[in-house]
């Protein structure tokens, strides 16, 4: 992305000016649905970067951990994070913190887009992965299990 510094740039129907929307990731390892990401502030003299993401109704982010932490704001419509071994559902305005080395996934409700704003470190490691014996310990949960799967009337 060519960086220009601007003031002030107008939102419209949480798009801003002069923020291209982006895929999700690059990776195509990573299993996710529905997803969008737009980069709103990332500077060269700013140690973080806040991003908004986007899940279309029934989408989800990818199922992954890594060293560096997000700091979330739900911005718009509804749906439900896990993290760790948590489920939470989530609406407007409400503040999700995932600590380091943390599972954490978000998904938007059957009929509710979810948008969020994410914060986090603009020098940061990779995330990873749950590797099969990863993805057996959070099944032994029946509400993470049910998460997963996309069950979410069951938890
Ligand atoms: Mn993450």
């Amino acid at each position: 992305m060519a960086h220009e510094r601007k003031t002030i740039r107008k939102a419209r129907d949480y798009r801003w000016d002069g923020v291209d929307v982006l895929p999700y990731k690059e990776d195509a390892r990573a299993l996710y649905r529905a997803i969008t990401r737009q980069v709103l502030f990332t500077d060269p003299n700013l140690h973080a970067e806040l991003r908004y993401f986007e899940i279309a109704p029934g989408g989800f982010s990818t199922l992954e951990r890594h060293e560096h932490m997000h700091a979330v704001l739900i911005l718009r419509g509804r749906g439900h994070c896990l993290v760790g071994t948590r489920i939470s559902a989530v609406e407007l305005r409400d503040l999700v913190t995932v600590p380091p080395l943390t599972w954490h996934q978000f998904r938007a409700g059957v009929d509710d887009a979810l948008g969020f704003l994410c914060m986090v470190d603009a020098v940061r490691d990779k995330p990873q992965l749950p590797s099969p014996d990863d993805l057996a310990q959070l099944n032994e949960h029946p509400q993470v299990a049910a998460f997963l799967a996309g069950a979410m009337e069951k938890v």
